[in-house]
């Protein structure tokens, strides 16, 4: 479905040494997979690149077999959607409006939504738990409210692949769940393939397949969780003492403070 070549990358700043080098990757139809690494690493950087907002200095992007640059934008929104890390919002957009954007890609050249443009809105508002909240403005909502809009409106785009940057970092434990939850379901049943960075481990561990560590902007490791999840690896790339356990199905990092 994806597959980067080669790709490099700077940021247009002399001050900042930053690269990201040589990514080679190729993610199927229907994986869950998830990107790990410290903060600085370039895990950012890169679903940038995938999701098209940034371009590579060097290498190829191909999407089912055809290079990146021989699609249109609009035929990309309509394959691939992207839950950005941050958000800026300087108009105060409500929940629903923000939602809507997801559907903008299928919209005629009037703009309007059909009925059916309306039943996929307030279906994903519903998904992600903030339908009483759909006419609130976007800046007046907390943080995981703001980031369930987004996902939201992620899946009404009805991508083949769904990017996501920290999608759980503003969530509460339920909401984490809840959210980690219907990203299965969708994988599961809709086959929808997700790539997604995450600070949580333990969530990364139980829920995704493949893990893909990153250092320093380079892929370090990408392999199925249980070969990626081990002390010496842990200890390489983020520098912490941690145990692994597993019980059944789950897997389980402890973290222990250097002493
Ligand atoms: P991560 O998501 O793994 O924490 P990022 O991909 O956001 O890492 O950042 C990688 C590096 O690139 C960092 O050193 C960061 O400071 C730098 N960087 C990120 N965004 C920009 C930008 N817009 N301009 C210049 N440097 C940037
Ligand atoms: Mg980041």
């Amino acid at each position: 479905m994806l597959e980067l070549k080669g790709l490099n990358f700077r940021y247009n700043n002399p001050e900042n040494s930053f690269e990201l080098s040589n990514i080679n990757l190729k993610i199927s139809p229907g994986e869950f997979v998830t990107i790990l690494g410290p903060n600085g690493s370039g895990k950012s950087t890169l679903l940038n690149l995938i999701s098209g907002e940034f371009r590579a200095l060097r290498g190829e992007i191909l999407f089912n077999n055809k290079p990146y640059f021989e699609y249109k934008r609009k035929e990309i929104a309509k394959r691939i959607s992207f839950v950005p890390q941050k958000y800026y919002s300087v108009y105060p957009f409500s929940i629903y409006e923000i939602v809507a954007m997801g559907r903008t890609p299928y919209l005629n050249f009037l703009g309007f939504e059909k009925e059916e443009d309306i039943i996929k809105i307030n279906e994903a508002l519903k998904l992600v738990g903030i339908e009483h909240l759909k006419n609130y403005s976007i800046n007046s909502v907390s943080g995981g409210e703001a980031q369930r809009a987004f996902i939201a409106r992620a899946i009404v785009q009805d991508p083949e692949l769904m990017l996501l940057d920290e999608p759980n970092a503003h969530l509460d434990l339920e909401h984490q769940i809840s959210i980690f939850n219907l990203l299965k379901s969708l994988n599961q049943e809709k086959k929808l393939t997700i790539l997604m960075v995450s600070h949580d481990i333990n969530l990364a561990a139980n829920y995704g397949k493949r893990m893909i560590l990153m250092k320093q902007g380079q892929i370090y490791l990408d392999a199925e969780n249980s070969k990626v999840l081990t002390t010496e690896n842990i200890q390489k790339v983020f520098n912490v003492d941690a145990k692994v356990y597993t019980y059944g199905k789950n897997i389980n990092v402890a973290l222990f403070p250097n002493n």
